[in-house]
């Protein structure tokens, strides 16, 4: 689908209301990590390159449509004017006349949107009264973006509208991992359990020529075919719902890649007594915590064959050595290949970006998307109605 970027907009002269994701962690009132802001800049200052002036709109936390002072985005914005090098006011939920008095590159932030009930409502008035106060809607948090919110759906209707820097490289990246991509296309599918990606595992298996099936959820896989997998993590009752996909994907022609080898303990800690495995062999009373140096030949070898790569959820227990060994061989190759140019490259998932970082991996990865949720709706083939309003 299409979408305006800021080089569609005349910004001259305009008030531009950006919709932002800057709910960063704070601790004991310090924000204590500034990327999310950091990741703005190139938006913001465009539009003021532009001639334009910048209203940032934000949540933060879950107030519930509730005032709650804790939550109030007056406690960020000095880490917000710290980090873009611009003065930075920020302006309570009356809004009165701080906007009509905005003065040269002043920046405003407005108060946490989800004080106001209407913002998770998608509320009509709501979005018209945020409306007032700009002339064009530029929508950069691709992480709100599954949400039918005032601020990133109804406003976004109200106004003339275009995706940011931030959201228009994000969704660049996701369109060409997915939407129209070079092919073979691998996806790495891991994780905890297959109950909470059976959307994405079903679309998956429908657009991508392999899918490693990794993690926990493979074992519900290898039990679904019969096999024993002792005291693993295992979603036994859905056992008929892992054949269905498996059929799904050979009526597709996409090839399905289980752990090929297991590695198992008969406890969940650092340094615990593993051995590796045939699948069929793991012990009754041992767990699978992750996949063997075979599982990871193949998948490498999967890889060295592919043109685009996409991946959510770990092959294993990454938490907890050596089961982050297979992770950290799959991601170290796809890095490889990455930076050979030989390999796009798309990674997201909270414990993902984890796993990824941890393994020394994400800096050479085509792209990593932080946006959680939004990511994975997107690998589920939804549409996103914060994007689908910008169409
Ligand atoms: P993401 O946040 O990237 O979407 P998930 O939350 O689905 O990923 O999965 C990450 C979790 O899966 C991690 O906590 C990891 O320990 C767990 N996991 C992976 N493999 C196994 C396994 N074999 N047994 C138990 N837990 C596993
Ligand atoms: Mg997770």
């Amino acid at each position: 689908m299409a979408w305006k970027t800021l080089d569609d907009m005349d910004f001259a002269g305009k008030r531009a209301l950006v919709r932002v994701d800057i709910n960063v962690p704070v601790e004991d009132g310090v924000v204590t990590d500034t990327t999310r802001i950091e990741r703005i800049i190139p938006t913001v200052d465009d539009i003021q390159e532009k001639g334009g002036k910048v209203i940032l709109m934000a949540h933060f936390g879950r107030p519930k449509g509730q005032v709650v002072p804790e939550m109030s985005l007056e406690h960020i914005a000095p880490a917000v004017a710290d980090v873009l090098g611009l003065p930075v006011t920020w302006v309570n939920s009356d809004y009165g006349d701080a906007v009509a008095e905005m003065e040269g590159d002043e920046v405003l932030l407005l108060e946490n949107l989800r004080f106001n009930p209407g913002e998770e409502k998608n509320d009509a008035g709501f979005a018209k009264r945020l409306a007032t106060l700009g002339d064009i809607y530029v929508n950069d948090a691709f992480s709100a973006a599954h949400r039918a919110h005032a601020s990133t759906e109804a406003i976004a209707r109200l106004l003339p509208a275009c995706a940011g820097r931030l959201m228009a490289e994000e969704l660049g990246a996701l369109e060409k991992a997915l939407g129209t991509p070079e092919r073979p296309v691998v996806a790495v599918v891991g994780g905890a359990k297959v109950s909470t990606k059976l959307d994405l595992l079903g679309n998956l298996v429908g657009k991508v020529d392999h899918l490693v099936i990794g993690g926990g959820m493979a074992n519900t896989f290898l039990a679904a075919q019969g096999i024993d997998v002792g005291k693993s993590l295992c979603e036994h009752d859905l056992a008929e719902t892992a054949r269905e996909i498996l059929g799904k994907a050979e009526t597709a022609g996409c090839e399905i890649i289980l752990p090929r080898d297991i590695v198992v303990a008969r406890e969940f800690k650092a340094g615990a007594e593993s051995e590796t495995l045939a699948p069929d062999a793991c012990p009754a009373d041992a767990m699978i915590l992750d996949a063997g140096p075979a599982t990871v030949a193949y998948i490498n070898e999967t890889l060295e064959g592919a043109k685009t790569l996409v991946w959510n959820g770990p092959l294993g227990a990454f938490e907890i050595e050596p089961f982050d060994a297979a992770t950290n061989a799959a991601a170290a190759k796809a890095a490889e290949l990455s930076k050979a140019g030989k390999l796009i490259s798309v990674a997201g998932g909270g414990d993902t970006v984890a796993a990824l970082n941890q393994a020394g991996a994400a800096d050479d990865f085509t792209y990593i998307s932080t946006a959680g949720g939004a990511f994975l709706e997107w690998m589920e083939g939804k549409e996103l109605p914060g994007v689908a309003a910008l169409g």
